[in-house]
Parts: C-alpha cells; sequence; structure tokens
C-alpha cells in the first residue's frame, strides 16, 4: 500500500507514461532533472529536514518492500539529486552506500599501493601488475555498483529493477575478481590447468549473464533461482581447490598448508555474510531495532569487504610464494 502519493505517484506517472520533461535526461532508469554541477554547486549536505521524509514500512511501494523487519528510514521515489543528497543523512540505506563507498575507496588504496610499492619491491612483472590491478578493479566495480543501487533503488520502480541488474552484474564481476588473480597464481606452474579453470569460469559467467535475459530473472518470484546461480559458481571453486590440493601433493606441501587454510577461511566469510543475508538476522528477532544501524544487510556488506581485502592478501602472499620458487615442471 502506498501510503503518501505526492512525488512517487508523480515519478510513476512521468515514467509509464513516458513524459519525462523536456530539461532532463536518463540515465540507467534515473531521471536526471538537475545537472550534477548544480546538485554539487547546492552543497551535497545542504539539507532541510523536509527535503527527504523518511517513511515506514507500512507505507512503502511493493517494489521497496523486501525485508518487513526494517520497519522504518525509508526513502521513496526521491529525485536524481535528493537521491544523491541522501547519504549524507541518516536513513536505513545511509550504511549500506558507505560501507561499500568506502570499500571502492579501499580497492583504490591497494590498486595504488601494490603497482606502486609492493609488486616493485617483489620484482613484480607487468603480468603481476596486469593480474594483481585486474582482480582489484573488478572488487572496486562491484563496490560502486552496489553503492549504486543503495543510492538510486527508491527512485522508481523502473530504476529500481535496472540498478538491482547492475548490482547483480557487479556481483558476478566481483566473483570473477577473486578467481582471476586465485586461478592464474595457484596454477602458476601448471599453464593448461590454468587456462581451463579460467575458461570453466569464464563460460559459468557468461552462462549467468545469459540467464539474466529471462523475463523472470529481476522479479520477486525469482529470488531463490538469483540465489542459486551466485550460490553456484562461487561452490565451483571447491572444484579448483581439491584438485590443486592434489596437484600438489596434498598437505605435506608448503603452499597447500599455506593456502588451503585460507581457502577455508574465505568459504567461512562467505556463508558467514549470505547466512546474515538470508537470514534476515538480527532484525528478525527484534524487528524495527535495527532499522538505521546493525541490520542484517549491513552485515553482509561489511563481510564482504572483509573478505575480498583478505582474499586480496591471501592472493598477494601465494603470487610471491611462486616467484620465490621456480616452476619444475
Ligand atoms: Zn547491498
Amino acid at each position: 500500500m502506498i501510503g503518501r502519493p505526492g512525488a512517487w505517484e508523480n515519478v510513476k506517472n512521468r515514467q509509464t507514461t513516458g513524459l519525462v520533461k523536456r530539461d532532463s535526461y536518463q540515465i540507467l532508469d534515473i531521471e536526471i532533472n538537475e545537472s550534477i554541477e548544480k546538485t554539487l554547486a547546492s552543497g551535497l549536505c545542504d539539507l532541510n529536514e523536509k527535503d527527504i521524509p523518511l517513511h515506514d514500512y507500512k507505507d512503502i511501494p511493493e517494489f521497496l518492500q523486501g525485508n518487513p523487519y526494517v520497519t522504518d528510514g525509508y526513502r521513496v521515489s526521491l529525485p536524481f539529486n535528493l537521491c544523491l543528497k541522501s547519504m549524507f543523512i541518516w536513513t536505513n540505506e545511509t550504511m549500506n552506500i558507505w560501507s561499500h563507498l568506502g570499500g571502492f575507496f579501499l580497492f583504490i588504496f591497494f590498486m595504488l599501493y601494490d603497482n606502486i610499492i609492493e609488486l616493485p619491491n617483489h620484482q613484480g612483472t607487468v603480468a603481476d601488475h596486469l593480474i594483481v590491478t585486474a582482480g582489484l578493479l573488478c572488487y572496486q566495480f562491484c563496490m560502486l555498483c552496489s553503492a549504486g543501487f543503495h543510492m538510486f533503488g527508491c527512485h522508481s520502480e523502473r530504476a529500481s529493477k535496472r540498478w538491482l541488474a547492475v548490482d547483480l552484474a557487479g556481483i558476478l564481476i566481483g566473483v570473477i575478481g577473486c578467481y582471476l588473480p586465485a586461478v592464474h597464481y595457484a596454477f602458476y606452474c601448471l599453464s593448461i590447468w590454468r587456462d581451463v579453470y579460467l575458461f570453466t569460469i569464464a563460460a559459468l559467467s557468461a552462462l549467468i549473464v545469459f540467464v539474466q535475459f529471462h523475463p523472470q530473472y529481476f522479479s520477486v518470484h525469482w529470488f531463490y533461482q538469483r540465489i542459486s546461480v551466485y550460490v553456484g559458481l562461487v561452490a565451483y571453486g571447491v572444484i579448483p581447490a581439491t584438485h590443486w590440493y592434489f596437484l600438489n601433493g596434498g598437505w605435506g606441501s608448503e603452499v597447500v598448508q599455506m593456502f588451503i587454510p585460507k581457502v577455508v577461511v574465505m568459504y567461512m566469510l562467505g556463508m558467514l555474510a549470505f547466512t546474515f543475508y538470508i537470514t534476515k538476522f538480527p532484525e528478525r528477532v527484534f524487528p524495527g531495532t535495527f532499522n538505521f544501524l546493525g541490520h542484517s544487510h549491513q552485515w553482509w556488506h561489511l563481510i564482504i569487504v572483509m573478505a575480498f581485502a583478505f582474499w586480496h592478501s591471501a592472493g598477494r602472499e601465494l603470487l610471491y610464494y611462486q616467484t620465490r620458487h621456480e616452476c619444475h615442471v
């Protein structure tokens, strides 16, 4: 049920009838009715309390529903400039936006630090620079897509669906960013298997992109199907990891003892994040208590950033191991 018609009805009507104002344009179904320069010039934090009213769960349109245990703090049908400004006020999405914007800047920092300091200190090759940079760019892309979804998802139903697609594409790229350096350095001396696994991961990713064209893919009814696709892609990693374990001589091998515990920790972090995501804990137990701080999606975001950072450092250790040891194959 929609509590307050006003702005929401206006945006909905404009979008369904195509009556977009002539001085506005659209990017990813966001109607830009005020230039970015004008928005920035007006001062991002310069907000009147009435500019962004926050709504209860019972008053928000269906496309914003999904977590009834977060009972308040919803932004509804904001224009572009207020979506942007809303990250500077306390809503139930503020932490979701900033946690992944923070992650984005963290991975930019890692990229600069690795390329300027770490890799030159370890005699990294051009290929090392490229692989490490590609992995971190994937993480950055994932973080930006997610922050964008949480910032602009409240604009309109169409924008929300479009940005959900962007967010999911970001997750796919983020998972590819986990596989790419790990497979490259784990199978450093076994280039045939490296190519087999990189090709398989590319093929699975292409298949996921293809599945996204199904008209039902982004609907609420396909929630579990969407999740299974990503869980499948992540779970696939057990196959190359197990194969790698045996190719390296099992637990007696130094590199196996170094890297396999990190694979286990990474999967445990992934499962922990996923548990928060799927169970909606802790707000399920205390509805309304964690509306602004501490609800499950914020834990999911935080653990994903930690998992990416952890996996990046694990990949770096594997790289240094491979550069210290010559291939004997
Ligand atoms: Zn999110």
